[in-house]
């Protein structure tokens, strides 16, 4: 027989004394009834979660206030919206970037004079993209909000599809990586926005600190949004999921219905961030909590981080007149590389693995 066997205790064992005759077998003790979860640690009610990291459980209605508050404490801690400020959202349609969507309608709806935009971009994948823009789409219709599609046709003459015997020793997502974040940032400013935001939830963010730090790329992790400068041709870029973990995140949209795609990128496979998600995953299983202790650790270098790496100073890109550090911007010469057919790495471009929602594999809940 055990007792106080609790964490950290001591396990006190009472033996029986030496030849005492072993128990004849009695009827079994009767099975344990079913296992009741705790209660709402707010309320008593019957609870939809558990959240590891902070010993909480939550009922629906307290889950759902939960989110929303995280995301509204980022958004304010982020960026001050003017009245009459446009708000992008970069909207892929998995369930990201569709809980980031709908909260900062819910949010700043109420707000006079925002005008929230919904941006996907098409990357030429088929049978990924199509059903999933038709979601947008209709989700977007159904809501009010204005839409605007871009597609890697459109801007480059080229898709992911009609590349793939192009890309050489890189993965996929480093091509895709950079003609996405171009396409979005050129059709934000066409829309008049202010910021640009992204679904980018807190195991994507913890991913990204990660794989930079083991890549070595220390002038990338001191550009990692959200960003707090404005600079001249970009628009600023903002994260208000940050603080929400991709299982809260699927929890969200699930309670709240929201149609969400839910297929993965078929070139998903072949990215490095699989590794670091696996790894981050791991690291938070034993210790709940390291994702937030990744993105503190990150926040607290920061400042130290942007005075030895200060932003370059932009001109336009004489190819697509995008700002550019210097010359033709990444975009225009991985795509000239790709349509010449030489899968290559071009300087600058980085390694923008998975930066879309498709890298991600469905969460369980
Ligand atoms: Fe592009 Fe994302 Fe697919 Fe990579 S996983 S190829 S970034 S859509």
């Amino acid at each position: 027989m055990v007792q106080g066997a609790g964490c950290g205790g001591r396990r006190t064992e009472r033996r029986p004394a030496p030849g005492t005759p072993h128990p004849a077998p009695g009827p079994r003790p009767p099975a344990p009834g079913p296992r009741h979860p705790a209660p709402c640690s707010i309320c008593g009610k019957t609870p939809v979660t558990f959240v590891r990291y902070s010993g909480a459980h939550l009922c629906r209605e307290h889950f759902v206030d939960f989110v929303r508050r995280k995301v509204s404490r980022e958004l304010r801690r982020q960026v001050r919206l003017p009245d009459g400020a446009t708000v992008a959202v970069a909207v892929s349609g998995g369930k990201d970037s569709m809980v980031a969507l709908r909260i900062l309608h819910d949010l700043l709806g109420p707000r006079r004079g925002i005008r929230l935009v919904a941006i996907t971009v098409d990357e030429g994948i088929r049978g990924y993209r199509p059903p999933a823009l038709k979601v947008v789409a209709r989700h977007c219709r159904e809501t009010g909000i204005e839409h605007r599609v871009v597609s890697f046709r459109e801007a480059f003459d080229l898709t992911m599809d009609s590349t793939r015997r192009c890309w050489g020793a890189a993965t996929p997502c480093t091509y895709c990586g950079v003609l996405r974040r171009h396409c979005l940032n050129r059709a934000a400013r066409e829309m008049g926005a202010d910021v640009l935001a992204t679904g980018l939830n807190l195991d994507d963010t913890a991913q990204s600190i990660l794989m930079n730090i083991c890549r070595g790329d220390v002038e990338r992790l001191a550009r990692l949004g959200p960003h707090e400068r404005v600079r001249e041709g970009l628009v600023r870029r903002i994260q208000p999921l940050r603080q929400v973990t991709d299982k809260e995140s699927f929890l969200y949209a699930t309670l709240m219905g929201y149609p969400v795609h839910h297929s993965v990128c078929p070139y998903a496979a072949d990215a490095m961030r699989n590794r670091f998600r696996e790894l981050v995953a791991s690291l938070e299983d034993s210790s709940p909590g390291t994702r937030f202790c990744i993105l503190n650790s990150h926040d607290a270098l920061r400042p130290s981080l942007e005075e030895m790496f200060p932003p370059a100073r932009l001109e336009r890109c004489p190819g697509c007149g995008e700002p550019s550090a210097e010359g033709h911007c990444a975009a225009c010469r991985l795509a000239r590389a790709l349509k010449r057919g030489a899968g290559c790495r071009v300087p600058g471009a980085g390694n923008d693995e998975g930066s879309g929602t498709g890298a991600r594999r469905r969460s369980a809940p």
